[in-house]
């Protein structure tokens, strides 16, 4: 797999990502990301070969706070990844919040990416291109009234999301998407340029 790989967000799975993340802007939240590999998609113009992400499942039984998200039910996460692989779906990797920690991947998460890649081989399907998901988000205070808006920006590989007076005026939201290949020979991880419809 080229590091450099490119993946694709639709619009479909970027909602999920931000309404759950936003969901509890003070605590981390998470959950799986289904799509599949395309060659050639026409991005800004450009054939390339990418991961498509078509959409993201939250999980609702979790164990979370301001800076951990962790699986709350085994049995219930299993219920998960089996009902999505038995619908023929691929699972591809998972998405997580951080609350104003930034987007890069924490230790902590490198070793839970590397547990879970090794959970889902022991239960017999292996995700080959595991990649990760990672939104960070600042709120934003405002001393003046904000109209209700909201705005997208590629920046250096990855993409800003702002929205702005839609729960409180004076209120606005951040949000900060960066993705991860992990390499499970390599045991390493590279960022992935991320694009949007
Ligand atoms: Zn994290």
């Amino acid at each position: 797999m080229p590091t450099n790989k490119p993946a694709y967000i639709e619009e479909s799975c970027l909602v999920v990502m931000i309404a759950s993340c936003l969901e509890t802007p003070h605590k981390e939240t998470g959950g799986f990301l289904i799509g599949k590999g395309q060659k050639g998609r026409l991005i800004f113009g450009q054939r390339m070969d990418c991961l498509t992400l078509n959409t993201a499942y939250p999980v609702l039984t979790q164990e979370s706070g301001h800076d951990y998200w962790l699986p709350g039910n085994l049995s219930a996460y299993n219920r998960i990844t089996d009902s999505i692989r038995s619908m023929g779906l691929d699972l591809v990797g998972e998405y997580h919040s951080h609350i104003g920690d930034g987007s890069k991947l924490s230790i902590a998460d490198k070793r839970f990416i590397q547990d879970e890649h090794d959970r889902f081989r022991s239960k017999g399907f292996e995700v080959s291109n595991w990649i990760e998901i990672v939104l960070n988000i600042s709120e934003k205070r405002y001393s003046r009234k904000q109209a209700r808006s909201f705005g997208c920006h590629l920046f250096r590989n990855r993409i800003r999301i702002t929205l702005k007076g839609f729960r409180d005026p004076r209120i606005g939201y951040s949000v900060t998407i960066a993705a991860y290949w992990f390499d499970h020979e390599k045991v390493a991880f590279q960022e992935a340029p991320l694009y949007l419809p």
